[in-house]
């Protein structure tokens, strides 16, 4: 190709979306890459290392299970990792009682303490449904009653709910929860999806992998905006941080709720017999609680580690986990947004440039994606 090696691409945040392209541009394009990252390790929020204290494989910015079932990307990833057969299987505690997750005949018949077949148990669903007799919900309270009825509802939606997002349901809008499946058998598997699993040699190792190429330069510790005034001459700048950032904040600040983990050494072999325990009593201040070894059944650990999920309002500065997404957020994301198209020779992708919940598999596959849109251009010039 035409100047290979010769033109420079640089870009900002070494988790999925910058990692993908900075490994497209390298051995794809042949580009110089420099890769800038603020934290002291590559991977953004999907970074895992050994626990120091017991040689467990922890997911320092919570649990990140690998799912997907489109091939490309899957074949895409398999280039750089294998994957362990984990199936993800999610449990609740309520008032001291323990649930499997999403909702099936084993959550509806511990709760009702009864045996409802599927047929019966779908038309209990249906007439709790009917009770609540709502048509339009006006906010995620009224959406989860008109999707699966009140019982399940406070159970397992309500407490849960107020405390990872800091508010009630009934002020929380209805489009947070698009869907509550309720499944009619006893299947506990989490996700549906073909393939799935953890990296094997954690996601430390695929992003390292991903990385190793003579062309890809990476800057860890380094802030975008320390240094975006002394950078090297580029043909290209692919920004995968806060998008209101960097416009500075002019049309306001976009919202985010923040999770904070506390570690736990429990000294026994195995604290909870799963991976992710749902807490969803309201008294209980953390949200889940994170068994990192059942992650990896094919690797023996003596002792366990765990991490309780507490959620909070992050204040500037701190990291961001889930978009807020409320009206006024998507006004201001529609502002930023227009304004990025103006902004020649910039990407903004990944969660924090597109303002979205993305999980692995469609930040994976938008980088691909838009990568192939970019070559087009660099090879139709
Ligand atoms: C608690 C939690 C659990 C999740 N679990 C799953 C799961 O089980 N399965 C799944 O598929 N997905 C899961 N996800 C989603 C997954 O984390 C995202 O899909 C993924 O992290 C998106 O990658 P990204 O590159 O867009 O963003 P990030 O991983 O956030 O990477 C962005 C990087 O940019 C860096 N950066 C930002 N600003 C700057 C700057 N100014 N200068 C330099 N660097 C900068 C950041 O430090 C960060 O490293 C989960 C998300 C959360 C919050």
């Amino acid at each position: 190709m035409e100047n290979k090696g010769t033109k420079t691409v640089v870009i900002v945040g070494a988790g999925f979306y910058g990692s993908v392209m900075a490994e497209r541009f390298a051995n794809e394009l042949g580009w110089r890459v420099l890769l800038l990252e603020k934290r002291s390790h590559v991977g953004g929020n999907c970074w895992s290392c050994p626990d120091p204290d017991t040689g467990v494989e922890v997911h320092t910015y919570g649990p990140h299970i690998f799912h997907t079932s489109h091939e490309q990307g899957w074949k895409y990833l398999n280039r750089f990792t294998s994957f362990n057969d984990y199936r993800h299987t999610v449990w609740a505690t309520r008032k001291g009682k323990v649930y499997p997750l999403p909702f099936g005949l084993a959550a509806i018949n511990l709760l009702l303490g009864r045996r409802l077949s599927p047929a019966e148990a779908q038309v209990w669903v249906a007439a709790e449904v009917a009770k609540e007799g709502i048509d339009k919900p006006r906010n995620l309270e009224e959406k989860a009653l008109s999707l699966v009825g009140r019982p399940l509802y406070e159970a397992f939606v309500k407490e849960y709910t107020e405390k990872h997002w800091g508010v009630k349901a009934t002020e929380l809008p209805a489009y947070i929860i698009t869907r509550l499946p309720v499944r009619y058998t006893y299947g506990v598997g989490y996700y549906n999806d073909r393939w799935q699993g953890i990296p094997v040699a954690g996601y430390g190792a695929l992003f390292w992998n991903m990385l190793r190429h003579p062309n890809i330069e990476i800057r860890l510790n380094t802030d975008y905006f320390d240094v975006r005034g002394a950078l090297p001459a580029h043909d290209l700048l692919v920004y995968s941080g806060p998008i209101d950032q960097f416009f500075d904040y002019r049309h306001g600040r976009l919202g985010w709720r923040s999770v904070r983990f506390e570690k736990l050494l429990p000294g026994v072999a195995d604290f909870q017999g799963t991976s992710v325990m749902n807490e969803c009593d309201g008294d209980v201040p953390y949200t889940r609680t994170h068994e990192f070894k059942h992650f990896t059944p094919e690797r023996t650990f003596e002792r366990t580690v765990v991490f309780r999920e507490y959620s909070y309002a992050p204040r500037p500065g701190d990291d961001v986990y889930y978009p807020v997404r409320n009206d006024a957020d998507l006004a201001i994301r529609a502002k930023y947004k227009a304004e990025s198209e103006q902004v020649p020779h910039v990407v903004f992708g990944g969660r924090l440039g597109a303002y979205a919940y993305l999980d692995m598999e469609n930040t994976v596959s938008t980088a691909l994606e838009k990568f192939e849109v970019l070559k087009q251009d660099v090879v139709c010039g």
